[in-house]
């Protein structure tokens, strides 16, 4: 896919931008605060409807202002499609508005249609930081890929946020209405495991393979692996759904005395392991930024796999991080993509498409 055109109106420091992006790697430069990473944001929020960054989202609009607009062209394998989404603030919070083709439309019904894959210095932390990273990673690339998987995890977050309402409840949980719940819970969290488990293996096998064409035998095999809170031996749709059965019975007491949901795949992780051993526990910062790197191309090839076009690469920042061999292999790699966004504050020695000086919220090509 490409994104042909890009508007923004009072989007953080840009009041009005109109860009004409190229296909092929548009290369961003330009010193500190400028706006390079605002732009890229906006454009994460163009695709999926929602900031990579931020989760309050009233911080996208222009400081003063009452709303914040992005829209774009994008060509996608059905045909053109235009997009906009729409921050306002109110005083009963802030809303969001999606629009395709001019047509306002439901979330469900906006994600999706333009899929991108962020690559920004926070992942630099997957391997080491805390599980949710992890699980937001798998949650964002499978919401963008499945409108199942999308209603699955919508679903679930509501079920777990009324189940654990119950369970802090002061008088005893209703016995009846926490085994509905739980009903529910196991409908929505089989999809989620069962998309989860082969998303996954996709990415492990897909990450070795690039992780082991950089590094070669030395360190060993890269491997990621799904470690689901529901241990499950037999991998179908009810197999899944009588081992997380069988598994909230087991918890029922401990969930009841700690007031909280234990079992469920909103306690799900991905391990990465190289050589065999853990890499977060052994592995040097090197060795992580290497796996992190594998694990992101990895997940670019799976979005394009299988949604049979590539989604659009944002990469924020990110090529400060590597050293200048690491850098150049990096950039000749996402030279090939379909389309690419890379933000620089220096001059870089990649074969861009388009090279663009950002300053003051403006942008001018220079090469
Ligand atoms: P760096 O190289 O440091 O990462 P950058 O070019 O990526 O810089 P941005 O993160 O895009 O910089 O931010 C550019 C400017 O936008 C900053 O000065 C920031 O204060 C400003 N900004 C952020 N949010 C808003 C907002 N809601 N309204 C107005 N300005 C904003
Ligand atoms: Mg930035």
């Amino acid at each position: 896919m490409i994104l042909s055109r890009l508007t923004l109106a009072n989007v953080r420091n840009y009041a009005a931008l109109e860009f004409v992006p190229v296909p092929g790697l548009n290369v961003l430069i330009g010193a500190n605060a400028q706006g390079k990473s605002n732009l890229l944001e906006a454009i994460g929020l163009l695709g999926t409807g929602k900031s990579y960054r931020t989760s309050r989202e009233s911080e996208i609009v222009s400081a003063g202002l009452p709303a914040a607009t992005v829209s774009g062209d994008a060509l996608v394998k059905p045909g053109p499609i235009r997009l906009s989404c729409t921050i306002a603030l109110g005083t009963a919070g802030t809303r969001k508005r999606y629009t395709i083709n001019g047509a306002g439309v439901r979330y469900a019904t906006y994600l999706g249609k333009l899929r991108v894959v962020t690559f920004v210095p926070a992942h630099l932390h997957l391997v080491t930081g805390p599980p949710a990273l992890r699980r937001s990673l798998v949650n964002a690339a499978l919401s963008q890929e499945s409108a199942v998987y999308y209603a699955a995890l919508a679903a679930y977050g509501k079920q777990l946020a009324q189940k654990n309402a119950l369970l802090r409840g002061m008088v005893a949980a209703d016995q009846t209405l926490l085994a509905t719940y739980n009903e529910r819970l196991i409908e929505s969290g089989t999809e989620l495991i069962l998309a989860r488990r082969s998303f996954v293996a996709e990415l492990d096998a897909r990450a070795r393979a690039i992780h082991h064409g950089w590094v070669g035998d030395v360190e060993g095999a890269l491997v990621l692996q799904y470690a689901a809170n529901v241990p499950v031996e037999v991998p179908t749709r009810d197999g899944i759904a009588s081992a997380f059965a069988a598994r909230l019975q087991e918890y029922r007491a401990a969930e009841l005395l700690r007031k909280t949901s234990l079992v469920g795949p909103h306690r799900d992780d991905l391990e990465f392991r190289l050589g065999g051993a853990s890499l977060a526990a052994f592995g040097s910062q090197g060795q992580q930024r290497a796996a992190v790197l594998a694990l992101k191309v990895a997940e670019y090839e799976t979005l394009f796999a299988y949604g049979g076009e590539a989604p659009i690469l944002l990469l924020d920042d990110v090529l400060s991080e590597l050293d200048r061999g690491r850098r150049a292999a990096f950039l000749r790699g996402v030279a090939g993509v379909e389309q690419a966004f890379v933000t620089t504050t220096s001059e870089v020695d990649a074969t861009a498409a388009a090279t663009y000086h950002v300053a003051a919220a403006r942008l001018e090509r220079v090469a």
